[in-house]
């Protein structure tokens, strides 16, 4: 379909294979094999001599309807989809890195993919460097002979600190270094890495893409050549951790309403956001829609909009950031986020818990901090909800 067409309307008019039936909603197809007319035919489907699909750990037609809803959206030449976000990082990384590889990364990233790196890539020979996810030149001078990838999320989590995406695509072209972005809060309708000069990205359709808390699932998206060749679908098939097709079907029909609910999600957050800074009981507060935020200009050069999520430090510690969420009533205590239900977490003690005192305060994660994933309730009612815990 033409490239001039916007997002929200890609969402709904690409990836469409009606069935015999004509039907105007998508089909899902539940099925773990498809039959052929012939031996002939089976042969050639296995030799690649004809397309077709075969089996659904390859291939299965609700799957791809949402590869190609979300690659139109994203202006990616392909996309494979996975079983999660994290199966989305793995693929990414072992179909496209080998052993003595190096990758250099944010170290303000999501905490399972800092699990991944420090515990499982290092028993492949995978080295990480973890730098400052605000100062390109930290990136530039981690760069060692055998630097193959950068690793990022922008805005990360739970700081919303923005990289530069084109000031680091520039750096990792010249040594011909894969550049990855996790653009799991931004999504397709805030933020496309793809024409900033990124090379994949990654998503965690767990979040926005679903939007309404139903499913895992996730996707890597970037050209064609890398994806195929450079052997991401080829991990994907073998090892196994595709999409499943009733997920894929759920998060397809989440992307139709996606533009809607992101801007209504960003609309509440800066409201949120606004309200929070003049707050007396709030120290600061990191929302990168906010003209507060250090990174304000990039943001808004890069972004859309600030998002949906805004963090935010209490007077008075751990303590007292425990108290908003127990005297909560309305909003949900979970560290899940891109809900339309509005969440509410306490970094410190869950999503970047296991991590030391020493490294928590070295990445600014102090104990009086709050995360909440602003919902579409009315703003007045989500915060009436936190003004009694804060007192
Ligand atoms: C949740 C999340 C992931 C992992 O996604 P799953 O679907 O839970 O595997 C990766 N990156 C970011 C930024 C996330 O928020």
């Amino acid at each position: 379909m033409s490239d001039h067409l916007k997002p929200e309307t890609l969402a709904l008019r690409t990836g469409i294979h009606r069935s015999q039936f004509n039907e105007h909603s998508e089909a899902l197809y539940l099925t773990s094999s498809f039959v052929f007319d012939s031996a002939e035919q089976a042969a050639a489907r296995f030799s690649g001599e004809e397309s077709g699909n075969i089996y659904a750990r390859f291939t299965n037609p609700t799957v791809t309807a949402f590869e190609e809803r979300l690659a139109a959206m994203e202006g990616a030449e392909t996309c494979v989809a996975t079983a999660t976000g994290m199966s989305a990082i793995t693929a990414c990384i072992m179909g496209l890195l080998s052993a003595g590889d190096h990758i250099v990364a944010s170290q303000s990233l999501f905490g399972a993919t800092v699990n991944l790196f420090n515990n499982i890539l290092k028993k492949f020979n995978v080295e990480t460097t973890f730098v400052s996810a605000t100062d390109t030149q930290s990136w530039e001078a981690a760069i060692k002979p055998n630097t193959k990838m950068f690793f990022l999320e922008t805005p990360s989590n739970p700081l919303t600190e923005i990289s530069d995406i084109a000031a680091l695509s520039e750096i990792s072209r010249k040594i011909g270094a894969f550049l990855v972005i996790d653009n799991c809060f931004c999504t397709p309708i805030l933020q496309k890495p793809l024409e900033l000069g990124a090379d994949i990205v990654i998503h965690s359709a767990t979040k926005y893409l679903d939007g309404q808390g139903r499913v895992l699932g996730g996707a890597v998206l970037g050209k064609r050549d890398v994806m195929m060749d450079g052997g991401v679908y080829g991990f994907l098939r073998t090892a196994g951790p595709t999409l499943s097709a009733f997920n894929a079907w759920v998060i397809l029909k989440g992307l139709e309403t996606l533009k809607v609910r992101v801007d209504a999600h960003s609309k509440n957050a800066l409201q949120m956001a606004h309200w929070l800074e003049s707050h007396p009981k709030i120290n600061r507060i990191f929302y990168p829609g906010l003209p507060s935020h250090p990174q304000f200009e990039l943001a808004k050069r890069q972004q859309a909009t600030g998002g949906g999520i805004v963090t935010f430090e209490v007077k008075g510690g751990k303590e007292a950031a425990w108290r908003v969420i127990n005297e909560t009533q309305l909003v949900s205590i979970t560290a899940n986020l891109g809900d339309v239900k509005t969440t509410l977490t306490h970094p410190a003690t869950t999503t970047h818990g296991r991590i030391s005192q020493e490294a928590r305060d070295a990445a600014g994660i102090t104990d009086g901090l709050l995360r909440i994933a602003v919902g579409l309730e009315a703003v007045e009612d989500i915060q009436a909800d936190l003004a009694r815990g804060l007192g």
